[in-house]
C-alpha cells in the first residue's frame, strides 16, 4: 500500500506506541524519522529503569499482528488466567479472568519495546534516532525543533508529525498553547512502588505463575506479575499521604516491618526487602485528557500522549497499540489524506479514551476492595456462568474490555448495562445469596431470555459486538474485526 508515498513522517518518541507505528507508517510507504530523547534501549546495559512487565490483551495482540509482530511476541509472554487472591491471613482464592484458555499476558516492557525497535529497524525507510529530544513544534510547516545530546539544535520539517512521546509529551505541550485545546491532568492520591520477588532457591516461581496476584487492602493493594525468568514484579499501591500511605511506611525497618504486618506472605518471599524499599523509587500515577488529538492534517497524538490512563484495568499499553492501529487504518480509509483522516481519528476515538480512562480509575476500586466483596463476587460468577451458557450472546465488562476489541466507550455502556440487569437478580443487599444450583438455573433462564431476544435491549448484543472477537481474531488481518463506522 503506497498511501505515504514521497511523504515524511516524523514520529516523536520510539517507546512502545511510536515504534510500532512507525512500521506500519513505513509499510505504507512514508519514510519515517523516529526521535528519541533517550539513548537505545537495545544497547543499554541493566535493567533501563526498571524490569516492569505489563499485561497485553487482545487489543494490543491485535495491533502487533497488524504488523506480523503477535506470533513472536506472545512466545515471550506468560498467560496469565485470572487473580490469585491472598487475604491477610494468608487463605488464598482464584477469580478466573473469563472462560477456560482465556488469558490476559504478563510480557516484559523493554522486550517488547527492543522487538519493536528492531522491526522498526528493519524497514528500510525508517531512521531512528536516539538521543533526540524534541523541544517545539511549528504546527504549520510542520516541522520540529530537536535538541541532541550535545546541546545543538536541529529542525526537521515533515508531512505528518506523530507525538508517540508518552504521559508528558512535548507535541501535546506545543499544542496546549493552541486555542480551544482541552487538557486535564489528574493525579492519583496513590502512588507506586516496584518490587522484584526472586525465584526460589531451587530456581522455581515462588508462587503460581498462571496468574495476577493480588493483596487486596481496600485502601491499598500489592500486585504481582511472573516474568520469564521466575520472578515476579511486585507492584504496591499506597495512598502519598493518611492512613496506610507510604508517608506512614516510613523507611528503613519501620517500612518492612509496615509491609510485614499487611503483606505476611509476601514478605516471607522477600528477603531484601528493606535494601528494594530504600533503593526502589515511590513514583506518581496521573490520568490524562485531552482534546482534539490532532492539528489540521498535520499533527496528531497517540499513545500515552493522547490518553494516559491509570494502570488498574492493563490497558495503557493496549490503548495505545489499538490507537496506532486505528489511527493508520483511518489514513487508509482516506487514501492518506491526513486534512481528512486526522479529524476522523480524533472523532472515532476521544469517547473511546475517555471510557478506557474510566473504567481504569474504576478498576482501582474493584481491584483492592471489590474482589473481597462477596455480592461482587456473586455478581462475576453469574456473569461467568452466563457467558458459558448464552456464548456469544453475551460477555460481561471485563471481558468486553480485555477479550475483545469493541470500542471502549461501548464495552462500557454495554457492560455497565449488563451488571446492572445482573444485579437486579441478586436479590436485595445482604439477602442470602442464591446456592450453586438456583445460580446455575438463573444463568440458564437468562442465557434463554439472550436468546431469543426477550431480554431487554440495553443488554442484548448491538450490531458493532459481531465479529469483535477475542484473540481468536488477533491474527486476522487488519480491519477484519467490525468496529464502529
Ligand atoms: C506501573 C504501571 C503499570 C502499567 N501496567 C500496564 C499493563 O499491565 N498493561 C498495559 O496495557 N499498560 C500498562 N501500563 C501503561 C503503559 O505503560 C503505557 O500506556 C504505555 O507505555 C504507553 O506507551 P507510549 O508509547 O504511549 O508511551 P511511552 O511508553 O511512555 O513512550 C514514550 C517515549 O517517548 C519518549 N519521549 C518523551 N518525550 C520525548 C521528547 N520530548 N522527545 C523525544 N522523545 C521523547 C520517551 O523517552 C519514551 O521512549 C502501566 C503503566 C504503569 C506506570
Amino acid at each position: 500500500m503506497g498511501i505515504g508515498k514521497g511523504k515524511h513522517a516524523v514520529v516523536v518518541g520510539a517507546g512502545l506506541c511510536g515504534s510500532l507505528a512507525a512500521v506500519m507508517l513505513a509499510r505504507r510507504g512514508y519514510r519515517v524519522t523516529v526521535l528519541e530523547r533517550r539513548g537505545d534501549l537495545r544497547k543499554l546495559a541493566g535493567s533501563a529503569g526498571r524490569s516492569i512487565n505489563l499485561a497485553l490483551s487482545t487489543r494490543g495482540i491485535r495491533a502487533l499482528a497488524a504488523v506480523g509482530l503477535d506470533q513472536a511476541v506472545l512466545a515471550t509472554t506468560l498467560p496469565m488466567a485470572g487473580r490469585r487472591m491472598h487475604a491477610l491471613d494468608g487463605t488464598l482464592s482464584f477469580q478466573p479472568y473469563g472462560q477456560p484458555g482465556q488469558a490476559i499476558r504478563s510480557v516484559s516492557r523493554r522486550l517488547l519495546n527492543e522487538t519493536l525497535l528492531d522491526a522498526a529497524e528493519a524497514e528500510p525507510a525508517v531512521a531512528l534516532r536516539f538521543g533526540c529530544r524534541v523541544e517545539d513544534l511549528d504546527l504549520d510547516a510542520p516541522a520540529v525543533v530537536v535538541q541532541g545530546d550535545d546541546g545543538r539544535e536541529e529542525r526537521i520539517e515533515a508531512d505528518l508529525i506523530l507525538g508517540a512521546d508518552g504521559i508528558f509529551s512535548a507535541v501535546r505541550g506545543r499544542l496546549m498553547r493552541q486555542d480551544r485545546f482541552d487538557y486535564e491532568q489528574l493525579y492519583l492520591e496513590h502512588g507506586y512502588k516496584e518490587l522484584e520477588l526472586q525465584p526460589t532457591a531451587g530456581g522455581d516461581f515462588a508462587m503460581d505463575p498462571g496468574a495476577l496476584h493480588i493483596w487486596p487492602r481496600r485502601d491499598y493493594m500489592l500486585i504481582g506479575l511472573p516474568n520469564q525468568d521466575r520472578s515476579f514484579t511486585m507492584t504496591l499501591f499506597a495512598r502519598w499521604e493518611g492512613p496506610d500511605s507510604f508517608a506512614e511506611a516510613g523507611e528503613g525497618a519501620q517500612a518492612a516491618a509496615w509491609f510485614a504486618e499487611r503483606f505476611p506472605d509476601a514478605a516471607a518471599l522477600l528477603p531484601d526487602l528493606l535494601e528494594q524499599w530504600q533503593r526502589n523509587p515511590t513514583s506518581s500515577l496521573a490520568t490524562i485528557r485531552c482534546h482534539p488529538f490532532h492539528h489540521g492534517g498535520k499533527v496528531a497524538l497517540i499513545g500515552d500522549a493522547a490518553h494516559a490512563v491509570v494502570p488498574f484495568y492493563g490497558q495503557g499499553m493496549n490503548a495505545a497499540f489499538e490507537s496506532a492501529r486505528l489511527l493508520v487504518e483511518t489514513l487508509d480509509a482516506h487514501d492518506g489524506d491526513t486534512n481528512a483522516a486526522l479529524p476522523a481519528f480524533t472523532a472515532r476515538r476521544k469517547a473511546d479514551a475517555d471510557a478506557i480512562r474510566q473504567l481504569a480509575l474504576d478498576n482501582f476500586v474493584e481491584m483492592r476492595a471489590n474482589v473481597a466483596d462477596p455480592r461482587f463476587l456473586l455478581r462475576r460468577r453469574l456473569g461467568r456462568l452466563l457467558e458459558a451458557e448464552a456464548g456469544e450472546h453475551f460477555r460481561p465488562l471485563y471481558s468486553l474490555v480485555t477479550f475483545s476489541n469493541l470500542p471502549y466507550d461501548l464495552a462500557l455502556r454495554l457492560g455497565r448495562a449488563r451488571e446492572r440487569w445482573l444485579d437486579g437478580f441478586l436479590g436485595a443487599e445482604g439477602a442470602a445469596p442464591p446456592d450453586d444450583a438456583a445460580l446455575s438455573a438463573l444463568a440458564r433462564r437468562l442465557a434463554e431470555q439472550l436468546r431469543d431476544g426477550s431480554a431487554p435491549a440495553a443488554v442484548r448484543n448491538p450490531d458493532e459486538e459481531k465479529g469483535t472477537d477475542d484473540e481468536k481474531s488477533a491474527g486476522e488481518p487488519a480491519g477484519a474485526a467490525q468496529e464502529r463506522p
